[in-house]
């Protein structure tokens, strides 16, 4: 039996996270992206798509397109936030679940599909409604029996779209789009494709029918795929590496080379803050801590060395990892003068597949946390801003 493969597609992303936070804005022409003189357009509002404005164009460009459009940095800390919600709210329908990018994913319904026993498009508009409901966020739905074919079946109609394209309506569905809408022909290759008389992705399936070796010239290798994909027999396969990360970091060069503890320690905190909430927020837990110090001694050769420390337990308890972090430090650091500094969670397994080891007053505790971190999270997100801390993180 062929799988149902959804491909969710965030409409406007940044833009409706912007209208999220200042609901003001809905309705206005804005972008967000650079304002400087090589500012990019990174994506724009529905209305200010009715000027002429797309993502990529330089922001002047935009700018005399549209006088009164509003230019807005980007908030991508936010936008990630967003997004993990976004993908989180998913996995109650399906563990298969790829992320592309941040506002898109592919997600693998069958086996939902199969034991709800409800319609496909009542899935489907129930998982549209509440994520509009809940987060506020807007989508657009393509169904497929493959990754392309709901990739191509979410571009049909935006925003807010819901398309299915069943095998036997691909001839009738896709074949009269301009190939520049076919998923992987760039906008450079489209005008050499005209020159051979190809013009719709109809005129691309036959032309490879015909004459496979012309359509290779201009597109590559890549053409073998194209038969396949247009009759639904390309991948199906929804694999969930991206959104599970086997480790998460950050390295940051020091302000100034130095060797004094107490400057690098402070970028250690900052690090350990920062990568501990992420990895949280990511619903992962560690159980190895990775440190690396470069040398600043020499100009070119910067020495790199790397220690690690294994817990002994999968844990996401900041406090504790914390304390081994600074211990791993006190131990490793051998008072050499740095530019750099990296800190790094590995071995992360995801939270809800992982039993951990607890006795039972640790798992009275761990309920009252992870109970209070929740609601401290949603309270955040009403705010826009980190307004709730946890009491043990205002101690420190
Ligand atoms: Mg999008």
């Amino acid at each position: 039996m062929s799988k149902i493969i959804l491909h969710l597609d965030l409409d406007a992303f940044f833009c409706r996270a912007e209208e999220i936070k200042n609901p003001s804005l809905e309705g206005k022409p804005f972008i967000v992206g650079g304002d400087g003189r090589k500012g990019i357009v990174s994506t724009c509002s529905y209305k200010a798509r009715e000027y002429g404005i797309h993502s990529g164009m330089p922001t002047f460009q935009a700018k005399m397109l549209c006088k009164n459009i509003l230019i807005l940095p980007g908030d991508y800390h936010y936008y990630s936030l967003l997004s993990k919600e976004f993908i989180n709210y998913l996995k109650r329908y399906s563990k298969k679940i790829q992320q592309m990018s941040i506002d898109e994913c592919f997600l693998d319904l069958t086996e939902y599909y199969e034991k709800s026993g409800k319609k496909i498009t009542e899935i489907l508009k129930k998982i549209q409604n509440e994520l509009f409901e809940k987060y506020k966020l807007k989508v657009s739905i393509g169904v497929g029996t493959t990754k392309f074919i709901a990739k191509m079946a979410s571009d049909y109609k935006k925003p807010m779209g819901i398309t299915i394209i069943r095998n036997r309506d691909i001839p009738k569905m896709l074949f009269p789009l301009p190939v520049k809408s076919f998923f992987g022909i760039g906008k450079k290759t489209v005008p050499k494709l005209n020159q051979l008389g190809i013009y719709t992705i109809g005129d691309l399936y036959n032309h490879c029918l015909n004459d496979l070796n012309e359509v290779n010239d201009v597109v590559g290798k890549f053409s073998a795929d194209i038969i396949n994909e247009l009759e639904g027999k390309s991948s199906d396969e929804v694999s969930t590496e991206f959104i599970e990360p086997k480790s998460i970091g950050m390295s940051r060069t020091l302000d100034y080379d130095t060797n004094n503890r107490e400057v690098i320690l402070e970028m250690l905190e900052f690090q350990i803050d920062n990568v501990v909430d992420s990895m949280i927020e990511q619903q992962m837990l560690t159980k190895t801590i990775y440190l690396v110090y470069k040398d600043a001694a020499c100009d070119n050769d910067f020495k790199e060395k790397s220690f690690s420390h294994s817990l002994n337990n999968y844990t996401d308890n900041k406090e504790l990892i914390r304390k081994e972090t600074i211990s791993l430090f006190n131990k490793t650091y051998d008072g050499k003068v740095i530019r750099l500094i990296g800190f790094t969670l590995k071995n992360l397994k995801e939270k809800e597949n992982t039993v951990v080891q607890m006795t039972f007053e640790d798992f009275a505790k761990h309920e009252e946390n992870s109970k209070s971190f929740i609601i401290m999270n949603e309270l955040n997100r009403v705010y826009n801003k980190p307004i709730f801390k946890k009491l043990s993180d205002l101690e420190k």
